[in-house]
């Protein structure tokens, strides 16, 4: 109409630091972004929400990133939105309690951006209470202040009123406060509140790092030094600070360690999402995609007469198989007669989207006997045919060896290996490696991550080749000898590895690692 901007600027509270604390508003236009602009203080898992080529502006204090000045983060809102994207600008909390939403929100008015506000929840509420603290209580507080700690009391330039705050019996809430606690506390004791008021600080709340530190305002300065409180913290003084009422359930095995899980598919892996069960910040990275190999539908076609069944390891190898017949010039029917195996339960979901029954591994197995006995029948009565094979009938044993039905395996599954049937490897899909992130290689490079995880030989190789070498302290773990293996021919060190292979076990293997260095570490 008039050349106006096209693009918004949506300022959403991304809550204290549970990935599920964010709102539901929040949630959705995350799904839409096509910027995010996100704070330190926002959990990195929140990023998995966005689209996967959404650009992610860090502009939070790190130790590896430089921190952005206000106007900057205030020029790049606009200039993206002017730009035409759906921003999203993610903010620890809430966007405007001490978070100086309002002054990017100013910023957009003035440059003509629409913007709108989507609040969160405030770590000045939520850490107290998830520790287990009611900032309010009929019987000990009615009253609540939330402050900032950031400029000492006396400052010229602070506007709290620390003697009334002191006089009063208000629940004072104190954010960025850390490095201050020494005047605060002194400051608090000089307007007359009793050395032994209740104080508690609560660093990480919210995430599975969190420790909570109960004290009284004579002790705390001293108190925080030796137990070594680092920011973010939330401080509460008054009564209520002695409670613990219904503290969130405790920490974590893994709380606190930040895992680079690396990827071969494009969607969101089962590791990660076993060590963020396990309490760790899994970040995932995708090192490599599958693609089909060129002559991979007639390879396909040419292996299936004469083929009794096809084992399908993976979401993709259906997928792929699929497109490949298509290209081929005919669909799903030429696999009729065929025996579907799924190795994994998204075969069978991804096979039963297309209206084809698949049986399992391990039913496979089951009736490898039956099988095996019913060809041998078979051939004992002359009448051999692939068709008596898989999960077949029963029989009585036969006295000579039958020719065993071949059966396709078209990606990694590993295949029973007593089972009376020739695995036939017919190959369709290779790794392709991806492009570099240079935001791992950056984290990478500051040592941001503790553990490396690699739940594949391919995820292990690509990696080295994207990001090699890795840093020498960073602990790697392997789901197995193969990925054990691949690791040390491209030069990664291996310090985990399961007993078994396995999402579970790798997962359980990193917690025991972590438990067991941590413990080495207390004394
Ligand atoms: N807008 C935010 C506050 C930003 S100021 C909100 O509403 O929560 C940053 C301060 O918030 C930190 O210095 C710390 O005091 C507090 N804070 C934020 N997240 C926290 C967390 N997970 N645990 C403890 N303190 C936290």
């Amino acid at each position: 109409m008039d050349g106006r901007i096209a693009g918004e600027v949506w300022l959403v509270g991304a809550g204290p630091g549970d990935p599920g604390l964010l709102t539901v508003r929040g949630r959705e236009l995350l799904t839409t972004a096509d910027v995010v602009v996100v704070d330190r203080l926002a959990a990195a898992v929140l990023l998995d929400a966005a689209p996967p080529d959404a650009e992610i502006i860090h502009v939070g204090k790190s130790p590896t990133a430089r921190s952005w000045a206000q106007e900057e983060i205030n020029a790049v809102l606009v200039d993206r939105a002017r730009a035409g994207a759906r921003v999203v600008r993610l903010k620890g909390g809430d966007p405007y309690v001490l978070g100086r939403g309002g002054e990017e929100a100013q910023a957009c008015a003035e440059a003509g951006v629409a913007c709108t506000v989507v609040p969160g929840i405030t770590s000045a509420l939520a850490v107290p209470a998830l520790a287990g603290i009611p900032v309010t209580h009929r019987d000990l507080a009615q009253e609540l202040a939330v402050v900032s700690g950031h400029l000492p009391p006396g400052h010229p330039d602070s506007t709290v009123d620390w003697a009334g705050l002191a006089a009063s019996r208000a629940t004072i809430v104190i954010l960025m406060g850390v490095a201050r606690l020494m005047d605060i506390a002194d400051a608090l004791l000089a307007g007359g509140r009793p050395e032994a008021t209740p104080v508690a600080v609560i660093e990480r709340g919210a995430t599975p790092a969190q420790r909570v530190l109960r004290t009284t305002l004579d002790a705390l300065a001293i108190d925080a030094i030796a137990a070594g409180v680092r920011s973010p913290a939330v401080i509460v003084v008054g009564e209520v600070a002695a409670r613990n009422d219904a503290p969130a359930a405790g920490a974590a095995p893994l709380a606190g360690v930040r895992v680079l899980v690396a990827r071969t598919r494009p969607r969101p892996g089962l590791l990660a999402r076993r060590l963020r069960q396990l309490g760790a910040d899994a970040v995932e990275t995708v090192v490599a995609r599958p693609a089909p190999l060129d002559d991979a539908g007639a390879a396909l076609l040419a292996a299936l007469p004469g083929a009794a069944g096809l084992v399908l390891a993976d979401p993709d190898e259906v997928a792929a198989v699929v497109a490949l017949l298509r290209r081929a010039g005919t669909d799903v029917r030429a696999l009729a007669g065929l025996t579907l195996v799924a190795a994994r339960p998204d075969v069978t979901a991804a096979l039963d989207a297309l209206g084809l029954a698949a049986t399992t591994l391990d039913d496979l197995a089951a009736g490898a006997g039956d099988a095996g006995r019913a060809a041998r029948a078979a051939r004992a009565e002359g009448a051999v045919g692939a068709g008596a094979a898989v999960g077949a009938g029963q029989g009585t044993a036969g006295r000579r060896p039958a020719p065993v039905p071949e059966v396709l395996v078209v990606g990694a599954a590993d295949l029973p290996a007593d089972g009376p049937w020739t695995p036939r490897r017919v190959p369709l899909l290779t790794d392709v490696t991806a492009d570099p992130d240079p935001r791992i290689a950056d984290e990478l490079r500051h040592g941001d991550f503790d553990v490396a995880a690699f739940a594949s030989s391919t995820a292990a190789r690509s990696t080295a080749e994207l990001y090699g070498p890795l840093p020498p302290d960073l602990l790697v773990a392997a789901m197995g000898r193969r990925s054990a293996q691949a690791c040390e021919a491209a030069g990664i060190r291996v310090d985990i590895v399961p007993a078994e292979p396995g999402v579970r076990p790798l997962a359980a293997a990193v917690a025991d690692f972590v438990a067991a260095s941590r413990a080495a570490a207390a004394f």
